[in-house]
């Protein structure tokens, strides 16, 4: 059964249905004259069973199927590209319905993959190793072009694998569209559907303090908070983290110091090396400091060098001298493999439109910017 079938014809463009919650799809079945079990029912049928067609729905009335069908769509946004890099890691660039296009990225583990899933077309916080940065800010996602990324991701899992994490670190920063990310993440997490543990999902920051401080009291949700951190102090962060300059990095580490962690175990800090930048021991002694007294894990990513930015990876002995030492003091420090380096999927370089000018370069010298 199409999405507008015979005899309903609508001429308004209808409504995406993985943009409800289930509370919303009870409602809009109560006010259809239907019984509030339908939404339990469609839930199942979209998130558990993963259908693309109205007919798959078995045990719901035809009559029903008819009043829902002419009011959403099952619709996923399609999958217009997919890239395998040799390591297994999946790109999957989607477009969206004004022609947007976003990434997600499926990294493979052996046995299980995890999806990076963005929340923005673009992003506005000009982190200035991020090449999304350079696309600007486009739009916001909407709560089902974020969970459709993870409907997409599942239906490209190789035979027999399982999707086990889910990241919320592609495009954008999930706390400037604050409301749809946690419409996304109680529609993954809600037991007649994904039914995600919330263990298994990390939301990323590049360092919102209001963002942080209204996900500290969403206490219904319990998923992973990170923190893209990448300087240990004001003055090194905000030279790569504009956003740095309106929430210091005080503020930030004193928001994250009062972030109920008690039963989300630690906050990840992600930080990344980069050659002579930000993998010195003077930066490593400074992070263990500044790192105190929170229940923190630290994860290493090593800098994927890209033509259109101009700094470096670091040299791997200075990266693992960095988490020796970080691991000497205490800290719980992992270093992430890099993966997808062949197709651009690697951290930090996801964009889907080209960004007007070699990143890093000043529009009217030409020189690299002073750093
Ligand atoms: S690193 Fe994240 S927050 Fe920073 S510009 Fe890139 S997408 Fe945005």
């Amino acid at each position: 059964m199409s999405d507008a079938v015979a005899g309903l014809t609508n001429s308004k463009p209808l409504a995406k249905i993985t943009d409800q919650s289930e509370p919303e799809l009870r409602q809009w079945a109560v006010e259809n004259e239907e019984k509030p079990f339908r939404a339990v029912q469609l839930f199942q049928w979209i998130y558990l069973h993963r259908v693309t067609d109205w007919d798959e729905m078995k045990n719901v009335s035809k009559k029903f199927l008819r009043k829902v069908s002419g009011h959403f769509t099952l619709q996923r946004i399609p999958i217009v590209r997919k890239q395998e890099a040799p390591d297994g890691t999946i790109k999957i660039l989607q477009e969206l319905n004004d022609r947007h296009r976003v990434e997600s990225v499926l990294l493979n583990h052996g046995d299980h993959y995890t999806v990076c899933i963005s929340t923005q077309v673009g992003c506005a916080m000009g982190c200035k190793f991020c090449l999304t940065a350079k696309m600007g800010l486009k739009r916001n996602l909407t709560p089902g072009e974020i969970v459709e990324q993870v409907l997409n991701a599942q239906s490209l899992l190789p035979e027999g694998k399982t999707l086990r994490n889910i990241v919320y670190m592609g495009m954008g920063e999930p706390f400037h569209n604050y409301d749809n990310t946690i419409h996304s993440l109680k529609i993954l997490l809600n037991p007649h559907g994904f039914d995600f543990s919330a263990r298994r999902i990390t939301v990323s920051t590049s360092g919102i303090v209001p963002g942080i401080e209204r996900f500290a009291g969403e206490s219904d949700l319990q998923v992973n908070l990170a923190i893209s951190l990448n300087g240990v102090t004001q003055e090194a962060r905000q030279k790569l983290m504009p956003v740095s300059r309106r929430y210091s990095l005080e503020e930030l580490i004193e928001t994250c110091r009062r972030f109920p962690v008690e039963s989300r175990k630690r906050i990840t800090f992600e930080y990344i090396l980069m050659g002579g930048l930000t993998d010195s021991m003077a930066s490593a002694r400074s992070l263990v400091k500044l790192l105190h007294g929170i229940k923190a894990k630290v994860n290493l990513i090593p800098y994927n060098e890209h033509a259109l930015l101009p700094y470096k990876s670091s040299e791997p002995e200075t990266a693992r001298q960095f988490q020796q030492y970080l691991l000497d003091h205490g800290i719980l420090a992992t270093m992430r493999v890099s993966r997808g380096q062949g197709i651009s999927a690697a951290c930090g370089q996801l964009a889907t439109e080209a960004p007007a000018r070699p990143a890093g370069r000043d529009e009217k010298s030409g020189h690299p910017e002073p750093y």
